[in-house]
């Protein structure tokens, strides 16, 4: 089963009235009509073995994963979280104290951001770790930034550097961008935008897909973390795990945040978006080649 065409299909079996779901599924969280502005929802989930090791790791890793996994839907939209629900599936055997771990590692980083635990569940069975965690999260004076906004000719922008964050602490210890995703949608007229979560090509292949539009994007220009190791380019574009924020905006507001760097992480421009659909990568040689996600390939 291909995950992407299941969940198209989920999409298209859904009927939402626009007054009462005005954003349904298929962005990084959805948006229910409540009071003036609206209210932001969506969950996400960690899997002992998939999303990390939990006898690698340790149970608070897992549990600060998975509260930080939601937080970075919650910055991909430009929102600020409000609260938290929890359900966690617990190996038959664990501890209470590695129970306790996992509530204190979604606390350790829900703290940081005023997001409070408001409810859950917890069950044990014969299986693997899972925590899932259902975050609502609030515009608070910004509208949300879809990932259907981007406009042919706006440039593609991220934060800070792509691969190897599997390999490295960093898939485990990312701080969300929310602060960041609210100086930029504050400041600069977003037009798109999501968190990098499956690899830069696959997500920014789904704002190209939510936009109508095409990318090409400039291979040399792609900030390439030193965790990617040899791999390099090919594990920035395609690793994932790294929950920088990926946008699109008009060249003229690229420029001005591209010159005063407003964030305490930096900011880089890898690309343009296109009309069309398809997404191209151009090497430093100028050629051309289709940008896939999970690989690209080359033309002869
Ligand atoms: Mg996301």
């Amino acid at each position: 089963m291909r995950e992407l065409e299941f969940i198209e299909w989920i999409y298209s079996q859904g009927r939402f009235d626009p007054a009462v779901v005005p954003v349904g599924p298929g962005d990084d969280l959805a948006v229910v009509q409540v009071g003036p502005e609206g209210l932001l929802a969506g969950t996400d989930q960690v899997l002992d073995g998939v999303h990390f090791i939990l006898g690698e790791h340790g149970p608070r890793a897992g549990g600060r994963k998975a509260m930080a996994r939601n937080l970075s839907d919650v910055a991909a939209m430009a929102a600020l979280p409000l609260a938290a629900l929890a359900t966690v599936s617990l190996p038959k055997g664990l501890s209470r104290h590695d129970a306790q771990e996992i509530y204190l590692g979604m606390r350790e980083i829900g703290d940081v951001f005023d997001c409070p635990l408001i409810g859950g569940d917890m069950g044990s069975w014969a299986h693997p770790l899972a925590i899932s965690v259902t975050i609502l999260a609030r515009p608070r004076g910004i509208s949300p930034v879809l990932r259907s906004g981007a406009k042919p000719g706006d440039a593609i922008c991220v934060t800070g550097h792509f691969g190897g964050a599997w390999r490295s602490p960093r898939h485990l210890l990312f701080t969300p961008r929310i602060a960041e995703a609210r100086v930029l949608a504050g400041q600069f007229g977003l037009h798109a935008m999501i968190d990098v979560s499956d690899g830069l090509a696959r997500d920014l292949g789904h704002v190209c897909r939510a936009s109508g539009l095409g990318a090409q994007v400039n291979a040399a220009a792609v900030p390439v973390s030193a965790a990617a190791g040899p791999a390099g380019l090919a594990a920035a574009l395609h690793d994932g795990e790294d929950y920088e924020l990926l946008f699109t905006l008009s060249e003229e507001d690229a420029n001005t945040l591209l010159d005063t760097q407003p964030l305490g992480v930096s900011v880089s421009r890898i690309g343009t978006m296109t009309p069309g659909e398809d997404m191209v990568l151009i090497d430093s040689a100028g050629r051309r080649k289709p940008l896939r996600p999970g690989g690209w390939e080359h033309q002869t």
